[in-house]
C-alpha cells in the first residue's frame, strides 16, 4: 500500500493508523458520498443459473468507511477491504482510490438532463392553474362592480 502525502487524522484509516483489514478485497464505484465518512459502493457479480446454464448480473452495494485522506467522490473506482464492524452496518474500509467512473458518472449525468423536463412541465402546470384561478378572481371582481 503507497502512503498517501495527506496527513491523516482519521483513527480509522488503515493507511496512517492501526485499523487491520482482513479477507477479500474488493473493487466498486462509489454511488453515495453524502456522509462525512462514510460511502455507498456497488459493484456487479455474476451469479450462475444451473437452469438456463447463463449468468444472471447480480450488484452488491455496502457501506463502507472513507477514511479523511482518501476523499472518495461519487463516481469513484475505489479498492476496498473488510475490517472490524466500524458501526452498525459498516464493515469495510475503502484502501485506495483508482480512478474515476466514467461510464457510472455519464449515466448519472443523461438521469439528470432527463428529469429536468418533467419539472418544469410541472411548473407550468401550476403557472396555468394559477392563471385561472386569478381570470375568477377578475370576473367576481367585475360582477361585484355591476352591483
Ligand atoms: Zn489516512
Amino acid at each position: 500500500m503507497a502512503k498517501a502525502k495527506t496527513i491523516c487524522n482519521d483513527n480509522n484509516c488503515p493507511v496512517h493508523h492501526s485499523l487491520r483489514t482482513h479477507g477479500r478485497t474488493f473493487k466498486g464505484t462509489v454511488t453515495e458520498a453524502k456522509s462525512a465518512k462514510t460511502v455507498t459502493v456497488q459493484w456487479q457479480r455474476k451469479h450462475y443459473l444451473p437452469k438456463f446454464e447463463r449468468y444472471e448480473k447480480k450488484t452488491t452495494r455496502v457501506h463502507v468507511h472513507s477514511p479523511a485522506c482518501i476523499e472518495a467522490k461519487k463516481g469513484d473506482i475505489v479498492k476496498l477491504m473488510e475490517c472490524r464492524p466500524l458501526s452498525k452496518t459498516k464493515h469495510f474500509v475503502i484502501t485506495e482510490k483508482l480512478g474515476a467512473d466514467y461510464a457510472f458518472l455519464a449515466r448519472e449525468e443523461l438521469l439528470l438532463q432527463a428529469a429536468v423536463p418533467e419539472k418544469e412541465k410541472l411548473k407550468e402546470e401550476t403557472n396555468e392553474e394559477k392563471k385561472d384561478v386569478e381570470k375568477e378572481d377578475e370576473k367576481e371582481e367585475k360582477e361585484e362592480d355591476v352591483q
